[in-house]
């Protein structure tokens, strides 16, 4: 820790009004138990209105060492990430500096303006840099213009977020004793912390909001290895739901969604979580999980008026 002593009551969940551990509730749905298949929610959409879920996991390390620095950290203009560490920095008393990728649109859309309503200084980047946007070239270019800042990646996954994310795996297991854990996969940073928190004989099925096949396995691993030295735990990430690509939405994707509000009363966040437990319900159908299996579903964010317009 660095040298002020008091890093760790800066970066207590109390002080930024975080409510922890996240409830679980059990669902039922026929549907589920036709499949010999017990799911439980785990609320971390409800742990705090500006730090949801994962995102608070994993800024809570990486805020422990900001010291009096800004944070700067990178985004698309539909980022979760950006809004979520512009509310952080705002609650630490410390700037935000937001590296949007892509040219900039006025008015802000409602993440961005909202991110700005915290604080956040937005800088543009344009694409081709931004895929460049870790590397010390770019990198020493940002720290000329907006001096000594604590950066943190894209989606703020890193060793921290992992370590943060490690964390959740032991929550639930205080609460619950599934056999798999799932949860949404954009950046990897979740899963891989999961994987690595959870006992011998669990393991963790991550569901890509993204098109692609196995890029995210490379990602997962890397985040492991980074931060433990080895691969950890037991985890597979699974390709098939991502309903067109990131933040794309389908006719079933849809009418997923409206019927699980119906029948649970719970709205959906589209991106990452129903894309996720729609995969969740098909597998269960088709028979992926053994009769017995409990699962436990990480609801990593909820449903914000200023979410990723679905259908672009
Ligand atoms: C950012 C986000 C994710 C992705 O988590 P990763 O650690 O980047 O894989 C999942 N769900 C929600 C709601 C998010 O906002």
């Amino acid at each position: 820790m660095r040298g002020t002593g008091n890093h760790w009551d800066r970066n207590d969940p109390r002080r930024f009004g975080v409510r922890l551990p996240s409830a679980v509730s059990r669902l039922r749905d026929e549907r589920l138990t036709a499949a010999g298949v017990t799911l439980w929610l785990k609320r971390d959409d409800l742990i705090h209105p500006d730090l949801p879920g994962n995102k608070w996991r994993k800024l809570k390390y990486n805020l422990a060492e900001v010291g009096d620095r800004d944070i700067l950290t990178f985004g698309g203009a539909y980022s979760n990430h950006l809004r979520a560490t512009a509310a952080a920095g705002r609650l630490l008393g410390v700037g935000t500096i937001g590296v949007v990728r892509g040219e900039p649109h006025l008015p802000l859309n409602p993440s961005l303006a909202r991110a700005v309503s915290h604080g956040m200084r937005l800088t543009y980047m344009d694409r081709s840099t931004y895929r460049r946007k870790h590397t010390p070239e770019v990198l020493d270019a940002l720290a000329e213009r907006f001096g000594d800042c604590y950066v943190v990646p894209e989606g703020g996954s890193n060793a921290l977020a992992v370590r943060g994310c490690a964390e959740l795996a032991a929550e639930i297991e205080a609460q619950l004793a599934p056999d798999v854990v799932c949860a949404p996969v954009g950046t990897g940073g979740t899963v891989a912390g999961l994987a690595a928190g959870l006992s011998r004989g669990r393991r963790v099925v991550g569901f890509s909001a993204l098109k692609g096949e196995g890029f995210l396995d490379r990602a997962v691993a890397d985040l492991q290895t980074e931060t433990y030295g080895r691969q950890r735990g037991s985890w597979e990430i699974n390709y098939e739901f991502h309903h067109g690509g990131f933040a794309k939405r389908s006719a079933r994707l849809d009418a997923f969604v409206v019927d699980f509000a119906v029948r649970h009363g719970i709205e959906l966040e589209r991106v990452y979580v129903a894309k996720m437990l729609s995969g969740i319900y098909e597998m269960a159908r088709r028979g992926d999980f053994a009769a017995g299996t409990v699962i436990a579903a990480v609801i990593t964010g909820g449903p914000e008026p200023g979410a990723a317009p679905i259908g672009r």
